[in-house]
């Protein structure tokens, strides 16, 4: 079987009925879904793309889709449409930031009040208050999506807490970093009766500490925030390149997944990009 040369991830964090940072509109996620069917891509679960890196053969056109934190707004748009077209995403949920309570309404119901999904803004200044539950999914929903084959959970701590930037000594960022992630893997056996070996980065930060400490705890697959590189068999699980999803339709994706998965291209264009990041 011929196999892909390499695995582009996309990370997504909102997709909404509005646009606004980190969002992609309900109209546009749909189309970028129904290109990515109408053009024969495939979307692989976070286990076959950590086989793919190991060297098991994927299919020529195969992707991996990521979503970030765990936002309301990925059961009432994201789920539906993935349904629809059978297309599979992976979901690096913040453990801690997850509620209880019924299942809410989603666009792919028919009669029914859909829950307000409120922009990055405003879900940023309330998911570490008591009232997150406006803005983030609650397990039921998360069982409901995993049961429905359209999201598969991973983490993505407990807290999303930088516990570089505030622990006063390294030995207490590391013992932090240690319990958070404790936490979360606890937290998913206990909710979904599994937890796994990926581990999404809050903010793409860590450094030698945290590679130490998420190896400890069993996680060695490991997504960043650099785009600047190609996932290919045989390169680092535990440096997992992503590129941010734009608000904006299936010919822009097209053109991305191009770019990003030609062999020779993309590593022209990464190389530029990464000089252009340094002199800014
Ligand atoms: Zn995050």
């Amino acid at each position: 079987m011929k196999s892909a040369h390499n695995v582009a991830v996309l990370m997504y964090h909102h997709v909404t009925d509005q646009p606004g940072s980190l969002a992609v509109t309900a109209r546009q996620f749909e189309s970028q879904m129904r290109g990515l069917v109408e053009n024969g891509w495939r979307t692989l679960q976070a286990d076959e793309f950590f086989a793919f890196l190991a060297g098991e053969p994927v299919a020529p056109k195969s992707v991996l889709l990521t979503f970030d934190d765990g936002y309301l707004d990925n059961w009432v748009y994201a789920h539906p449409i993935l349904e629809h077209h059978g297309l599979h995403a992976v979901l690096f949920a913040v453990t801690g930031l997850i509620g209880d309570g019924p299942i809410r309404p989603h666009a792919g119901q028919k009669n029914v009040a859909l829950p307000v999904c409120p922009s990055h803004h405003e879900a940023k200044a309330i998911m570490f208050r008591p009232e997150r539950d406006q803005v983030m999914l609650r397990w039921d929903e998360i069982r409901a999506m995993q049961q429905a084959g359209t999201f598969e959970i991973h983490s993505h701590t407990h807290t999303h807490t930088r516990w570089d930037r505030v622990s006063p000594s390294a030995a207490e960022k590391i013992s932090s970093l240690n319990q958070d992630l404790l936490a979360s893997r606890a937290a998913l056996q206990q909710q979904l009766g599994a937890s796994s070996r990926h581990l999404c980065w809050p903010q793409g930060y860590f450094d030698a500490d945290y590679l130490a400490v998420a190896r400890d705890n069993g996680f060695d697959c490991l997504y960043t925030t650099d785009a600047r590189g190609q996932n290919k068999p045989g390169g680092n699980p535990g440096y997992v390149y992503r590129f941010a999803a734009r608000n904006r339709a299936w010919g822009w994706l097209k053109q991305r997944l191009w770019l990003a998965t030609h062999p020779t291209l993309a590593p022209l264009y990464n190389a530029r990009k990464a000089r252009s990041d340094a002199r800014h």
